[in-house]
């Protein structure tokens, strides 16, 4: 089968810099703890659990050593009760997510009231929410009926959302008729230019594959995407999950993956697939 794979897939800097700081940390320590799951990928995060990264849903379950904050970043109560108890912490927040938290704190302290377009229960989300005071999270249009007409509002986006969601929402805000309205575009390039390439691959292929966690916010967005434009797209996390009734009959498939996923997980899946007789079932 032809197989052709997005040009630009796979891991971001933000998350190949928290693999690597976790991995040196574990050198150094031997074990360490994270906030929650350090990347939204199985495999890897039961490789790094192997090597000692254990990943805790509250500091409480803390007691000493070292924590390390994923590329999501974290709250700021949840940094003071980590330097509260007197543990270490290695800081792998992504520069891009920090930015966004820096900027909401501006906006704020401006005088701004914080719009963030994005998924309230992300974790990066709830990091922005946590790093600064006023900061109101809106998903859908409807959300906007929360905020006063009055108020001034600075505009931002959860990195990973998709630049037509971002621009759609902007637009419903502006149809509002707030008071004064500061748009700063928060989005990740490495984000929008993976979903730029993908929804380019799906037009073009007879069956799309999107690789990555179930609970990756940006690859889900990748799939939902994909879907749009070829039905025929599948989100699945490896290989094993593919079930290969969905290749029958197809001549040329197309492969992309979130920004968690990794290398050996895209080439294992590009390799079987190449090698696959598409005239066969199962
Ligand atoms: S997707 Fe973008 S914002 Fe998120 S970790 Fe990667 S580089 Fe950073």
């Amino acid at each position: 089968m032809r197989v052709l794979v997005a040009e630009k897939c796979g891991f971001c800097p933000g998350v190949r810099n928290a693999i690597n700081l976790a991995k040196r940390t574990l050198e150094q320590e031997k074990s360490a703890y994270s906030l929650g799951h350090i990347i939204h990928n199985e495999e890897v995060v039961s490789q790094l659990s192997k090597d000692g990264l254990v990943p805790v849903d509250s500091i409480e379950d803390i007691e000493s050593g070292t924590v390390l904050i994923r590329s999501h970043g974290a709250t700021l109560d949840q940094l003071e009760d980590i330097r509260n108890k007197g543990l270490k912490i290695v800081d792998a927040t992504c520069v891009l997510v920090k930015r966004v938290q820096k900027i909401a704190r501006q906006l704020n302290e401006e005088g701004y009231k914080v719009v963030m377009i994005g998924d309230k229960d992300h974790p990066e989300v709830k990091a922005v929410v946590g790093s600064t005071d006023d900061v109101e999270v809106v998903g859908t249009p409807e959300d906007l009926d929360k905020i006063r007409l009055n108020k001034k509002l600075g505009v931002i986006c959860q990195t990973t959302q998709s630049p037509d969601h971002f621009a759609d929402m902007v637009a419903a805000i502006s149809r509002r008729g707030f008071s004064e309205m500061k748009v700063i575009n928060t989005l990740c390039r490495e984000t929008m230019e993976r979903q730029t390439a993908a929804v380019k691959l799906c037009r073009q292929v007879d069956v799309m594959f999107v690789l990555g966690g179930k609970h990756s916010a940006n690859t889900r967005k990748l799939a939902e995407l994909c879907k749009k434009h070829n039905p025929q797209t599948y989100h699945l996390q490896n290989w094993a999950e593919l079930d290969k009734n969905c290749l029958f009959g197809k001549t040329v498939a197309g492969v992309t993956a979130g920004a968690s996923t990794p290398d050996e997980v895209i080439e294992e899946f590009v390799r079987n697939l190449e090698n696959h007789d598409a005239g066969s079932v199962g």
